[in-house]
């Protein structure tokens, strides 16, 4: 609590009274911790890839070159730690223009099964890599209003955690449906789960259950918080349920049609 007090003078600059204002700027202090945290973390996550970058690149500089070997093997490195600084940066940009809201936000009509096939195109090469079986469920063709971009997003990041977060030969379920006027999409998959202990924190940016796990398989820690920021954005919300070594479910909820700035029906 932030307290102001502004004394109220006469015409000879004799104090009458005072006027005592409080303003609650708890919200302002928690935004600006949010902030410079994001920074610091920020800072350091992209440091060890560039870290990565720099010192086997040194390395094979200094001579390692000359052993192809080496030369294969660290090349292999500095390739998968470029990656992961592209998707980072990419991500964090993102987010960036989500809150400014820079891409707010170009609604179309448009189909969720349409845009899971879309979505597992994308994925393609990352599912038949690891042999998951993707299974899709869904009654009827379901559309919904929302910025296409935002939907595939979405669907791009729950689905590519699934497939990254399950073993070889496992599955993945999508299922598509609706209740009461919302889109319910759901993503299920039998893979390592989430401990119950650390499912409300796993939508924090940056944070991972098993860093080393999450760094391998190339991820940044910033997917969900993505997925999150889309969906509450989008006046949904969105659940995970998890039993470890055996399965995370995560669901969507979107409504499947929105009020424009009017706040008039668009349809
Ligand atoms: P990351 O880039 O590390 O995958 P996310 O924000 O997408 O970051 O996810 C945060 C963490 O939540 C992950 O590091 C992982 O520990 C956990 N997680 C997300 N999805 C799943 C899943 N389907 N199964 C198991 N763990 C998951």
């Amino acid at each position: 609590m932030d307290v102001h007090v502004v004394p109220i003078f006469n015409d000879s600059l004799e104090t009458l009274n005072f006027i005592v204002l409080l303003y609650d700027i708890t919200e302002i202090r928690r935004l600006e911790k949010v902030r410079t945290d994001f920074v610091a973390n920020v800072s350091h996550e992209l440091r060890t890839p560039v870290t990565a970058l720099k010192g086997f690149s040194e390395t094979l500089l200094d001579g390692a070159l000359n052993d192809s070997d080496v030369l294969v093997e660290f090349l292999e490195i500095i390739n998968k730690e470029a990656g992961r600084l592209d998707t980072m940066v990419n991500d964090i940009l993102q987010l960036s223009k989500l809150e400014q809201r820079q891409d707010n936000s170009v609604k179309d009509r448009i189909s969720v099964n349409e845009t899971v096939d879309e979505v597992l195109k994308i994925l393609s090469h990352k599912i038949s890599l690891k042999d998951i079986h993707i299974n899709i469920i869904s009654q009827k063709d379901v559309e919904i209003e929302i910025n296409p971009d935002h939907l595939k997003q979405i669907i791009i990041n729950l689905v590519s955690n699934a497939v990254a977060y399950t073993s070889e030969k496992g599955k993945v379920t999508i299922e598509i449906s609706t209740a009461d006027d919302k889109l319910k999409l759901s993503v299920i998959d039998n893979g390592i789960g989430i401990p119950k202990n650390q499912l409300s924190r796993i939508f924090e940016r940056f944070y991972r259950v098993d860093k080393g796990r999450s760094r391998n398989i190339g991820g940044t820690g910033l997917g969900l918080s993505i997925v999150k920021w889309l969906v509450e954005n989008n006046e949904g919300h969105i659940d995970v349920k998890s039993e470890v070594n055996e399965w995370t479910h995560f669901t969507v909820w979107l409504p499947l049609t929105v009020l424009d700035n009017n706040s008039m029906r668009k349809r």
